[in-house]
């Protein structure tokens, strides 16, 4: 598919799919491992299935993406083939977005997990270069999380954002902790506590975090003199540098919780319907820009809205479907192949 720049060999929208290995359970049942990976962008599903008569017979699925992982790569490759390339133009104005998309289960936690780390090494060292340095660039981080349709910051006590545009199109989370990372270990102290304070509702259950979309941003600003030099009454930085460009991590919510929305528990219901509202407008959105729209629908849900300024002029855009391999998740996994193929 034709979807790279002139400037760069990037293409502009990747997709990428990653099997996962059989987990102890799925191994102690004697589980099929059902996802055959044939070579670095083919891959097949054998779905079980049941004649009328009962006979059991299986149907096979093929599907072809921009590269497929299979249970042996390692998350360093997973860096290397998605967000590797697009830190050196992130110093070039460019806005990028790395999905991870799948079932819960699937692995998309396991794979978004060291991306921001990785960059955020690779960013820093870039901005150490002499060619760099000398325009006062910095790197900032920040970590939130969208939930049941509203924000909280993951850095601060779980405060309740809400979001702002401005004239030029610029999305602006009002009280959005940003902080600045120099070093790799803070960026490292600051991911756990984010990790640790997603959310995990009433019965602290880890699995509500599979409702939840949670958003890291490294944010490269281009700090001047003059502003510099003046400090914020507390003593602080000023932040008010300018935007150069960004990157944003996000682990969606868990794809099968789009389908909560005959549940018995009315939070629930309504969970599920903002989590499918913002799956099925994230697809638009991508496919919109895949065909360099003018007009990109990003106002169907607050996830869109939120990433608004990462769809417009120089975006790059990253998803990694993550699947799970166990005959069990053969539906699951069939639909995430299918919104990953309809992405593409
Ligand atoms: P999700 O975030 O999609 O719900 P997780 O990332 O939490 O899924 O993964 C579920 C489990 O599978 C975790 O225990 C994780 O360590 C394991 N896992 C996921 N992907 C891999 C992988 N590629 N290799 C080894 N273990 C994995
Ligand atoms: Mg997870």
């Amino acid at each position: 598919k034709e979807s790279t720049t002139k400037e760069n060999n990037v293409a502009k929208i990747k997709v990428v799919v990653r099997k996962r290995p059989l987990n102890k359970k799925e191994l102690s049942r004697k589980e099929d491992d059902i996802v055959t990976v044939s070579d670095n962008s083919y891959l097949s599903v054998h779905e079980p299935k049941l004649k009328v008569d009962l006979t059991a017979y299986v149907e096979k699925h093929e599907f072809c993406f921009d590269a497929v992982l299979n249970e042996h790569v390692t998350n360093d490759e997973v860096y290397r083939e998605t967000v590797e390339p697009i830190i050196p133009i992130i110093f070039q104005r460019t806005k990028a977005t790395c999905f991870a998309y799948g079932q819960t289960g699937s692995g998309k936690t396991y794979t978004m997990q060291p991306l921001p780390l990785r960059a955020a090494q690779d960013l820093v060292r870039l901005l150490h270069q002499p060619v760099y340095r000398s325009q006062r660039f910095k790197l900032w981080l920040s970590y939130f999380e969208i939930y049941g349709g509203k924000l909280y910051d993951l850095l601060s006590d779980r405060k309740k954002l809400c979001m702002r545009e401005d004239g030029r199109q610029q999305v602006c989370i009002v009280g959005l902790q940003e902080f600045e990372v120099s070093d790799v270990q803070i960026v490292k102290e600051f991911i756990e506590r984010g990790n640790a304070a997603r959310s995990t509702g009433s019965t602290g259950a880890n699995e509500e975090s599979s409702r939840s979309h949670a958003i890291l941003q490294l944010v490269v600003k281009k700090h001047n003199e003059v502003k510099e030099s003046r400090r914020n009454n507390d003593g602080n930085e000023s932040k008010n540098g300018k935007v150069v460009g960004k990157i944003s991590f996000i682990d969606l919510a868990g794809s099968e919780r789009g389908a909560d929305t005959t549940d018995n528990d009315r939070q629930t219901r309504i969970e599920g319907a903002e989590i499918n509202k913002s799956l099925l407008a994230l697809k638009e959105c991508i496919r919109a820009l895949d065909n360099d729209q003018i007009h990109i629908p990003f106002r169907g849900s607050k996830l869109t809205e939120v990433l608004r300024d990462s769809f417009v002029g120089n975006s790059r855009t990253v998803m990694i479907s993550c699947i799970s391999p166990n005959a069990g998740s053969c539906e699951h996994t069939l639909n995430t192949l299918r919104y990953a193929d309809r992405v593409k």
